[in-house]
């Protein structure tokens, strides 16, 4: 038998969470052929993988890099960390289907998750081929959006959709489904998914039930709401009969951080009466998002320009510092109280701002730290994203440990280009899933080796029902990650995040090796995944 690729003996971390074993794995075109000792046989190449893991390649089950692959499809950040799937369309947000006369607005929309591409497609699928298209290098699992569904069905408006609207909203699901999406997102704290009240979302899910489409959702808040939240995400799938997945669950902002222990409960006593409940999280205290989320929801009501005019004029601005500012000392906000210490610029349209603090910002500037923030959002019409340290350590901990918890990043796939990269980005981007293995695996041995590959291969593959990824296994696609259990480390820090890991050598994505030797080799190589 000739293989084109034979990997000599690792040891075998095979994503079920089994014991780890020494075998090879020999692969054959785009599959795994053979796992097991001593494998002879003519191989066009051999990895000698002695002192290395050899696990299936790492499945982010929650990205936004959606948009991003039609300008850097490499998604090298990614990739690096050894992710050969990525799970994108998360948080209500994804770049299609759109109505034909809300064009512009839709591409306003996807442009605030900060990426500008032109909208050349109406329908899922078109958008699903134009992805084709542009060759990534990772593969991709899509879910359409409800912000995407809802805007395509009754605009941004902050109301529920009309008995139509909703059948346009569920024939749109439908046709995203029959394209190739997995299920819909929602992002409860974002215009406009943000206007839908529970019964819409039930009766969308209800309308997926049949075909087995998931539910993903960022929750209706993470702080005052964590609970209630929680318990409507989860209500949604057992009136439904969907299976959901709570996005990065965390318990934001000081005075919510004691909720973390009731929230992840509410997971595993849901699970116990049946419902088909995960969560995921991200191995860091600081989130990410828009710093516009900072604002009061009636803000951003219908759209970015009214927003901007709102926070331009001076009575408006009075009344959102008057119902958010906590005594000059901080922000209150749907992410909780937060200290202006707590909230990092992350990319602005001014640079050399970026990796500032908001209580750095109010002295450069030298003005309140709210006003300050409200007028970097005017400059920057309204496109600023921060990273913001509303998260308890402890609280980190205990999710990576639970038993139905799985890893997301939560991010982006970035890829070097001729310019520096931008911005400070949150280090989840570069970092993730090292800091997963080397920080919480090695060092502090929250997680054995087995468990934390699960998370970050057959538990999102399950949840996901792929057939044939996500598992090391003779007949299984030949993604695979191969790294240094006593190397690999995230090196991505907030002041300096544009960081490859260390220790992660050799990455597989449909029998391509497209890390080498921890050199990226930039191989069209991930496909489009159907359910
Ligand atoms: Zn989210």
């Amino acid at each position: 038998m000739a293989w084109t690729l034979l990997i000599r003996n690792g040891t075998v971390v095979d994503g079920t969470g089994a014991p780890a074993y020494t075998a090879d794995v020999a692969v054959a075109g785009d599959a795994i052929a053979a796992v097991g000792p001593g494998l002879g046989g003519e191989a066009a190449r051999a990895i000698d993988a002695r002192g290395l893991l050899v696990a299936p390649g790492f499945i982010d089950i929650h990205s936004h890099s959606d948009l991003f692959y039609l300008g850097c499809p490499a998604a090298e950040s990614k990739l690096r960390q050894g992710v050969t799937t990525e799970v994108v369309g998360m948080c209500s947000f994804s770049p299609a289907p759109v109505h034909p006369a809300r064009k512009a607005l839709t591409a306003a929309w996807i442009g605030e998750i900060g990426s500008r591409v032109a909208v050349e497609w109406r329908t899922f699928g078109q958008y699903l081929e134009r992805l084709r298209q542009a060759k990534p290098s990772i593969n991709i699992a899509h879910f359409v959006g409800h912000g995407a569904l809802r805007l395509a069905a009754l605009g941004p408006e902050d109301r529920s959709p009309s008995a139509d609207e909703q059948r346009v909203m569920e024939r749109l699901l439908a046709e995203a489904l029959d394209a190739g999406a997995f299920g819909f997102s929602t992002g409860l704290v974002y215009p406009p998914s943000a206007y839908a009240q529970t019964p819409e979302l039930i009766a969308l899910a209800k309308s997926m039930a049949p075909r087995g489409g998931l539910y993903f959702s960022h929750i209706r808040g993470e702080a005052e709401t964590l609970e209630a939240a929680i318990d409507e995400a989860i209500g949604i799938g057992e009136d439904a009969g969907v299976s959901v997945q709570i996005a990065h669950i965390k318990a934001s902002g000081r005075e919510h951080w004691s909720k973390m222990d009731a929230a992840l409960r509410k997971v595993s006593d849901a699970r116990a009466r049946g419902v088909d409940v995960h969560a995921d999280v991200y191995p860091y205290t600081a989130g990410s998002t828009k710093m516009a989320n900072l604002l009061p929801p009636w803000v951003p009501d219908g759209g970015n320009a009214r927003l901007l005019e709102r926070i331009a004029d001076g009575t408006m601005r009075r009344r959102i510092i008057e119902e958010c500012a906590l005594g000059g000392e901080g922000w209150r906000s749907v992410n909780g109280s937060l200290g202006w210490g707590d909230i990092m610029v992350a990319t602005c349209s001014k640079p050399e701002l970026e990796g500032l603090r908001l209580s750095e910002l109010s002295e450069r500037m030298r003005k309140p730290a709210a006003e300050a923030m409200l007028d970097l959002l005017v400059e920057s019409e309204g496109q600023v994203a921060m990273v913001v340290f509303s998260q308890a350590e402890e609280n980190v901990v205990k999710a990576l440990a639970h038993p139905h918890v799985m890893i997301g990043s939560d991010s982006i796939g970035l890829s070097a280009g001729p310019a520096p990269h931008p911005g400070k980005p949150h280090p989840r981007m570069y970092g993730t899933f090292p800091r997963v293995l080397g920080h919480y695996t090695r060092e502090q041995r929250l997680l054995s080796w087995e468990t934390a590959i699960n998370k970050m291969t057959g538990m999102p593959a399950a949840k996901l029902r792929l057939k044939n990824r996500g598992l090391l296994r003779t007949g299984y696609a030949a993604d695979l990650a191969l790294f240094d259990p006593k190397t690999v480390k995230d090196e991505a820090t907030y002041a300096d995040p544009h960081r490859h890991p260390t220790g992660i050598v050799y990455i597989i994505v449909n029998g391509q090796v497209v890390v080498d030797g921890g050199a990226m080799k930039p191989l069209a190589a991930g496909r489009v995944l159907a359910p």
